[in-house]
């Protein structure tokens, strides 16, 4: 600790920023920092706010001005505005069967809440931005987060993680992409009916073939480059990785994932997965936002130098214009020290730049990487877009067509050519 800091530690009793993780802050670099993230924007593709919003109130609408005070958790309005955020993604989250106990069949077709769980998020994301206009500002594109932080603003974007949350459908997922949703994860913690997941530590038993997408998993990445939502492979299983990158035309991100060589869980990206990334022949752009959570990043006692390792790993594999930051504030129960919450972020920031990253790459961690993702991602769908909506459904549904729609008997709402026609139907639910 310099001399300066201890003395006013000692006649203030404050609790420096940073607290002795090393003496790189000491030679300014914090506030170049400081200064470097009022300039660009430091963007965090993954805070859990509203499911804290959601979980701590029955009317979870009534608890949104406490976000102008200390509210619960890692995240509030005053805490991001001293950490010098620029842009957040709002998790759409609801847990997975795993944590609710609900059992979705082998087929996926049990009948669950995610659908209206995913809508009530995005209600209290849509409420918490109108209500905190001061503070946040919606927005959708790289344009539009600069026009935010120009403003004074914190940029306000959706990600949905989960493909459980879609009730098994690309209906559900267009909806979605009109209502804002700017990634989608291909999984939490289960296996969905589009993907197979890492789960939560342990294995879980195979459900696609290859322990990857299902076909209707193909189709959703198709669908996701032509609606211009990117492909979050966080907690997806290597082979989900391998054939999502593979197949998707647009560049693809990880929102919150470290270093798999560095820390071996899986919830990381190994290296094999890393070599499919670059400009070489096959490979595919992407970006990769190191997450905080200690899990992930090195056990017990990590800290803020641990995180850097992992992005510096990262880069050293796909290039410093492929990394970025990914907090997972709000949505882990143990945090690095150094980076405990969201009035934090600086101390990463010095971190690295006294690594001897420049001005120039630190911008691009800070979000210009994943801004130019965006861009990318939104040039492929604007390049898709004479191509028609995917008509694919889930090939194990058993409501389409609907021939037994009123329990089998006299279908009284049909018109008689459309009962002549069903009772037609070679096709039948008790066949498929
Ligand atoms: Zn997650």
């Amino acid at each position: 600790m310099h001399f300066a800091t201890l003395l006013l530690t000692l006649f203030t009793g404050l609790t420096p920023l940073v607290r002795c993780i090393g003496d790189a802050y000491d030679n300014g670099f914090l506030d170049q920092a400081i200064k470097l993230m009022e300039e660009s924007p430091l963007l965090d593709t993954h805070i859990d706010l509203p499911q804290i919003i959601r979980s701590l109130n029955r009317r979870p609408l009534d608890a949104l001005p406490q976000l102008n005070g200390s509210y619960p958790g890692h995240v509030d309005i005053p805490r991001m505005r001293e950490g010098r955020l620029g842009g957040a993604f709002w998790t759409v989250w609801a847990p997975c069967y795993d944590v609710t106990g609900e059992d979705p069949g082998a087929d996926f077709n049990t009948p669950t809440n995610h659908l209206r769980d995913s809508l009530e998020m995005l209600d209290i994301i849509q409420n918490m931005i109108a209500l905190h206009s001061d503070d946040l500002q919606y927005a959708r594109t790289s344009t539009e987060i600069m026009t935010a932080f120009s403003s004074g603003k914190i940029a306000s974007l959706i990600g949905m993680e989960g493909t459980h949350l879609l009730g098994n459908s690309l209906g559900a997922l267009r909806i979605f992409a009109q209502l804002g949703v700017r990634y989608l994860t291909l999984t939490h913690t289960c296996h969905s009916a589009f993907a197979s997941s890492v789960g939560s530590g342990t294995p879980l038993n195979d459900v696609h073939e290859g322990n990857g997408l299902s076909e209707l998993g193909k189709e959703l990445v198709k669908e996701l480059n032509r609606v211009g939502i990117m492909v979050d492979l966080s907690h997806t299983t290597p082979e989900t990785m391998r054939q999502a990158i593979a197949l998707s035309e647009a560049p693809v991100v990880w929102t919150h994932a470290g270093a798999r060589a560095l820390w071996d869980h899986p919830r990381n990206v190994p290296d094999d997965v890393l070599d499919m990334i670059g400009d070489g022949p096959g490979q595919k752009d992407a970006v990769i936002q190191s997450v905080f959570f200690p899990l992930f990043i090195a056990g017990e006692g990590s800290n803020v130098s641990h995180v850097a390792d992992h992005i510096e790993y990262i880069a050293n594999k796909i290039g410093r214009n492929r990394v970025g930051i990914a907090s997972d504030y709000d949505g882990m129960y143990a945090t690095v020290e150094g980076l405990e919450d969201a009035s934090k972020y600086p101390n990463l920031v010095a971190e690295l730049l006294s690594r001897g990253w420049t001005t120039e790459e630190m911008r691009g961690v800070l979000g210009g990487n994943l801004m130019r993702i965006m861009d990318k991602v939104d040039e492929v769908s604007e390049s898709l877009k004479e191509r028609l909506p995917s008509s694919a459904i889930w090939e194990k549904r058993k409501d389409l067509p609907s021939t037994n729609w009123g329990g089998g008997g006299p279908q009284m709402y049909w018109p008689p050519d459309v009962k002549d026609t069903v009772d037609k139907m070679q096709i039948r639910h008790d066949e498929l």
